[in-house]
């Protein structure tokens, strides 16, 4: 009788409240999308890469090749491009529109690139990129960390929100548009709380997208001197 119940309210709540597509706002009516709460047309759309990038020259790097660049801090790996709408509209609507839902998406499609390009992030700290306590609070909640607590639930790692943190508030980088003028921006805006926690480890350092790269070589260069072992910058979105 309560399971009926249940049912009928259910019912009741989808004809109030239709579940739609998080990217793009279409009616979900029988999805058989790998990404929940994503119609199907928005999961075509989304191209997962299969290769690395290289943080230096955005070089392409094939699975099991050196990179080009072997001094750069870290190796991007880069789930989708930010080029794609679906993608674009699951970022904003997360970050902008406080659908704190859209994370889960978000994870997924890093999922199946950790699938595609066959990476096991099971023994390693995941890093996500801070926000300054003061961005913190006017957000609620910091994105890339809400995409990694996603991810780990499916894919394993550690967590880790108290080595990196974000001590002075810089203008957005989006705001910027010279490589000189958003590494100036960042230089300086991150500190390294709990070296321990990161000496001689591999480190997953996690954000939602990836421009000019400064805001991760900063990142990256801290952690390195911190002692870290190897560093791999794997973020949902790539730009350009
Ligand atoms: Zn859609
Ligand atoms: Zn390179």
């Amino acid at each position: 009788m309560i399971s009926q119940v249940k049912r009928l309210w259910d019912m009741v709540l989808d004809i109030l409240f239709p579940p739609s597509c998080l990217a793009c706002t279409a009616a979900l009516t029988g999805t058989r999308s790998e990404l929940p709460l994503v119609c199907d047309a928005c999961t075509q759309s989304i191209k997962v890469s299969t290769a690395y990038f290289c943080p230096a020259c955005r070089a392409r790097i094939p699975v099991g090749q050196p990179g080009c660049h072997p001094k750069a801090n870290y190796v991007l790996a880069g789930a989708t491009s930010y080029e794609i709408p679906a993608v674009q509209s699951l970022i904003w609507r997360l970050k902008f529109n406080r659908r704190t839902l859209a994370a889960g998406p978000l994870a997924d499609i890093v999922s199946l690139f950790l699938d595609s390009i066959r990476l096991d992030i099971s023994q390693s700290i995941i890093v996500p990129i801070p926000l300054h306590p003061s961005r913190l609070r006017d957000r609620g909640f910091n994105q890339s960390e809400l995409i990694a607590r996603e991810l780990i639930k499916t894919r394993g790692g550690g967590l880790c929100t108290d080595v990196l943190r974000k001590q002075v508030a810089t203008q957005p980088q989006s705001k910027l548009d010279q490589w000189d003028k958003r590494e100036r921006n960042v230089r300086g805006s991150f500190i390294i709380a709990n070296p321990e926690l990161v000496k001689g480890r591999d480190i997953i350092l996690l954000d939602d997208v990836w421009t000019s790269g400064a805001t991760m070589n900063e990142a990256a260069r801290l952690l390195k001197a911190a002692g870290a072992k190897k560093i791999i910058a794997l973020v949902v979105a790539k730009a350009g």
